[in-house]
């Protein structure tokens, strides 16, 4: 698609960011650019229009940037996946390994209902460990059915798509 290498260019790469020797993939100069922005969004609307996706899921905090507009379009409810003590209600939660430490994302219970058919967004995948909390908060503890995974960007040497346990991944951008 020609609009994939309008959206490539908009992405700003910024070394040694948060910590010396990362490559810091940036998607907040993509969002500066009104027709770069609508062209990510549009690209994903046309993809799952019309699959009976009744759940767009958001990882904190750039999935909350690119889900609600998805949401919208496909006429799907909106759910926010939050990181730890944000959320005011009952949560249920999944731990997941960084590099140093752990981190955990958490959604409201009754969210999402047992065989909902859901479509889980963030900005980049990198070792697929946030992606892959977020398919077991919605999988195994709320019962939905996971249509697929939407990232901008892949990191594809960092083999993050081996942890999404066979369900698919569709990505717009690869960065090696
Ligand atoms: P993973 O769990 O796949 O290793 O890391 C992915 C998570 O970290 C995503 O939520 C993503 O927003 C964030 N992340 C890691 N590296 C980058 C990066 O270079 N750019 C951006 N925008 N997010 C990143």
């Amino acid at each position: 698609d020609p609009r994939i290498d309008g959206i490539k260019t908009k992405i700003r790469v910024v070394p040694n960011f948060p910590k010396p020797g990362i490559m810091f993939q940036d998607i907040t100069t993509l969002l500066l650019d009104p027709k770069a922005f609508k062209d990510t969004v549009d690209l994903f609307v046309e993809r799952y229009k019309g699959k009976n996706i009744s759940v767009v899921a958001g990882i904190e905090a750039r999935g909350f940037i690119f889900g609600p507009p998805i949401a919208l379009a496909i006429g799907a409810k909106f759910v926010p996946l939050r990181k730890p003590k944000k959320l005011p209600g009952e949560v249920i939660s999944e731990e997941y390994t960084l590099e140093y430490g752990s981190d955990r994302l958490e959604m409201h219970v009754g969210a999402v209902n047992k065989g909902e058919r859901a479509l889980v967004v963030d900005d980049l995948i990198a070792t697929g460990g946030t992606l892959c909390a977020a398919m077991n908060l919605l999988a195994e503890r709320a019962g939905a059915e996971i249509v697929e995974c939407a990232c901008l960007i892949e990191l594809p040497e960092l083999k993050g798509r081996d942890r999404l346990h066979g369900k698919p991944l569709h990505v717009l951008v690869e960065y090696h």
